[in-house]
């Protein structure tokens, strides 16, 4: 079969795919607990990771088969050097309409500007507290002061909205919460509030340290007033007079794909999203694949295996066997995870290494 033909990455249960997240290293210069080993971590060497030509060849080869959004993230993006560079030659690819990027933010306020120039729109930036001791605990490093500066040029280069994904932890982030929502509530920020999930690298999670979506949405409605699906606002409303209008991320739609559900408050201000993983799984609507730093393409993010596209990369493989393993990888995937039953086995590599 010819490339130029039109196919699918659709599994066995009628998903299809357009997105893919690539991870660019495994590197990162702090130390979340939920993603990260606390002692001494071995990363890949720099020439078992994908060139940025490959990449982009992988890309264009995903492209053929309906790939239109890519995601960069790791481990840390910003570590890897030049990451602008990949952010325009994917930019250049035609067909590509979306590019995002997830990121701590530690070395934004250097990279912003650049990464604008470049092409990228879209930016996360992952914060999960607004306090200086509870960001400690939570990376087990300094930084916090860098992240808002990082966020504070990423708004002024043009990102907006900008999204913060803010992992909740029992028995430490709850009192973050309620600063969260006031932050939604004063700027075009948009807060997605992220279960924890069994993906780190210590073994810790257990499921009584997830701070469930639906606890968070009780402590923000005690505190500011009801929370009301995106879906079920008028899209025509002005929701507040605080933020200009272009600007307003209640306004935007939800995405029918989006992990995240989004709710805006009842007077109009401040968005938020729940990426309940544990609690609310959104494997029926998944249309992503990924791969890791080291070119191992992934179905999910709980998958147990993977496909080395690195070899074929490496190896002289032609486009079409690329494809192909691309079409297989995608149509093996599994119905969902298994994080609620008695049958889950946590992945072999962690968050970090897997890229999120
Ligand atoms: N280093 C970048 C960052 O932190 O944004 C990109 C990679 S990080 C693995 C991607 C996202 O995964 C972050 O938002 C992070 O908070 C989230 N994450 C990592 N481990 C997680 C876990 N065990 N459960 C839920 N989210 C997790
Ligand atoms: Fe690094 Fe991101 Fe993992 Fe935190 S979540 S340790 S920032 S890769």
């Amino acid at each position: 079969m010819s490339l130029s033909q039109p196919r699918k990455l659709i599994d066995s249960f009628g998903r299809v795919h357009n997105s893919l997240r690539i991870s660019v290293t495994d590197r990162c210069n702090i130390r979340c607990f939920y993603c990260m080993p606390a002692g001494d971590v071995e990363f890949l060497p720099k020439e078992h990771l994908l060139t940025f030509e490959e990449i982009e060849r992988l890309v264009r080869i995903g492209v053929t088969l309906g790939i239109d959004r890519v995601r960069l993230t790791g481990g840390e993006p910003l570590v890897r050097r030049d990451l602008s560079v990949l952010v325009q030659k994917l930019s250049a690819i035609e067909g590509i309409r979306d590019i995002g990027l997830t990121t701590n933010g530690v070395l934004l306020a250097d990279q912003a500007q650049d990464l604008w120039d470049a092409g990228l729109r879209r930016l996360n930036v992952s914060l999960d507290a607004l306090d200086p001791e509870v960001f400690r605990k939570v990376t087990r490093r300094d930084g916090y002061e860098k992240v808002l500066e990082g966020i504070e040029e990423a708004r002024r280069v043009g990102f907006s909205p900008i999204k913060l994904n803010a992992v909740s932890v029992r028995g430490l982030t709850e009192d973050q919460i309620v600063p969260f929502g006031q932050l939604a509530r004063d700027t075009d920020t948009v807060i997605r509030f992220i279960e924890f999930m069994p993906l780190d690298a210590d073994s810790q999670w257990q499921r009584d340290k997830v701070l469930f979506a639906h606890e968070i949405i009780d402590r923000l409605t005690a505190a500011f007033g009801s929370l009301v699906p995106v879906d079920q606002v008028d899209q025509e409303a002005s929701p507040s007079d605080d933020v200009p209008s272009s600007k307003q991320p209640a306004l935007l739609p939800q995405h029918s794909h989006s992990p995240s559900q989004d709710f805006v408050f009842a007077d109009g201000r401040g968005r938020i999203g729940f990426i309940a993983s544990v609690s609310r799984p959104f494997c029926q609507s998944c249309n992503r694949f990924r791969v890791t730093a080291e070119g191992k393409l992934r179905n999910c993010l709980f998958s147990l295996e993977e496909t080395d596209v690195k070899s074929l990369l490496r190896t002289g493989a032609d486009d079409e066997s690329i494809a192909q393993a691309m079409l297989e990888c995608v149509a093996a995937k599994k119905e969902g995870h298994e994080i609620n039953t008695a049958r889950f086995l946590q992945p072999a590599r962690p968050m970090y290494s897997i890229g999120g």
